[in-house]
């Protein structure tokens, strides 16, 4: 087992940073990313806040559009533009579990991820290397508002973090994947082999010095999103599953409840049949608790699948992701 107690860094080192930034379709937006945080690399480095050999790292995850010619090309240019190439498409999450263990390899002091449409403010870049300094090992994003985002957006997130805080892990709401890890936090992180790792979770549990730094959301740079209800339900069902047991302790306790409830009734069936001759006409209730209780069986099957489901996944021990090319 590693252990870090002599992982201590120079607190006056100033870091080698690596931004990591997942890319699916970008090519409307990737250059004018890249210059954008050329210019924040650029800006960090003659304020001396950050080593000259910082660089920025793309995962094209499986892009079917011209964002990987585009990336070799500004590789070419400048080889502070690094990445890789997945070779088909698996998820934002993957995509930056891929950025974040290619740069441990490759080297950096910590590491920053944000999305290829610079939704996310790319000057909080510079709060989040001061709280670093401070200390901190992990610096989280928080979105300040969400006026880009629609309503249904808004709603869902609500609920996902709600419902996260309540079944036990415990993530600040309006938290994001922009955000800066150590490089002490990336050795850790491969003591965790799950292949479903959900990054929010794991950042949140992993028990490291972690500051907030808030930030605006802006619009998408170009292009259009490419999360929809069902991966964003995915993702949030993942989160749920590999984060909390408290809805099979839930299952089991209104399973229990239910039981009761059944046990009663029929004992009053009993009575009423015994004493007052009074045999129970109630067909409509019959077929209504036949489909509520019908209904709560599937549910909580359905359920507990959702955990079989991430057994089944992490028993399989598949690859996270398959890189195809890589550029260092
Ligand atoms: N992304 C990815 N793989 C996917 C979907 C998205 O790498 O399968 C990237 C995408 O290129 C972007 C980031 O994840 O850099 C966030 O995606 P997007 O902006 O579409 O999501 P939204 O901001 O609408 O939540
Ligand atoms: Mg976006």
């Amino acid at each position: 087992m590693l252990v870090f107690a002599n992982f201590e860094r120079g607190i006056m080192d100033k870091p080698t940073l690596a931004i990591i930034i997942p890319c699916y379709n970008e090519e409307l937006c990737i250059e004018k990313t890249v210059s954008r945080l050329f210019e924040v690399l650029d800006d960090l480095i003659s304020k001396d806040k950050i080593k000259s050999n910082s660089y920025l790292y793309l995962v094209d995850d499986g892009s079917t559009d011209s964002t990987w010619k585009i990336i070799e090309n500004l590789h070419k240019i400048d080889k502070r533009v690094k990445g890789t190439k997945f070779i088909r498409n698996f998820g934002n999450q993957k995509a930056l579990i891929a950025g974040l263990e290619s740069v441990r390899e490759i080297g950096c002091d910590c590491a920053v991820s944000i999305d290829a449409d610079l939704q996310q403010d790319e000057n909080a870049i510079e709060k989040f290397i001061d709280e670093y300094m401070k200390g901190a090992d992990i610096v989280s994003g928080i979105r300040r508002d969400r006026k880009t985002d629609s309503f249904f957006k808004k709603f869902t997130a609500v609920m996902f973090y709600k419902t996260m805080n309540i079944l036990g892990a415990k993530i600040p709401p309006n938290h994001s994947d922009f955000r800066l890890v150590s490089r002490k936090a990336l050795k850790i992180m491969e003591l965790y082999p799950e292949k479903y790792l959900f990054l929010r979770g794991f950042f949140n549990e992993v028990g490291l010095k972690t500051a907030y730094v808030e930030f605006d959301v802006k619009p998408r740079e170009a292009g259009e999103s490419k999360f929809n209800f069902f991966s964003l339900m995915a993702l949030a069902l993942n989160g749920i599953t590999s984060y909390s047991v408290v809805p099979l302790r839930f299952v089991a306790v209104l399973g229990f409840f239910m039981a009761l409830f059944g046990f009663l009734v029929g004992v009053e069936t009993v009575f009423e049949k015994i004493f007052f001759h009074n045999s129970p006409n109630g067909w409509a209730t019959t077929i209504i608790l036949l489909c509520v209780f019908g209904g709560i069986q599937l549910f909580c099957l359905g359920l507990i699948g959702e955990y079989v489901g991430q057994v089944f996944r992490e028993v399989k021990a598949r690859p996270r992701y398959v890189k195809d090319i890589e550029l260092k």
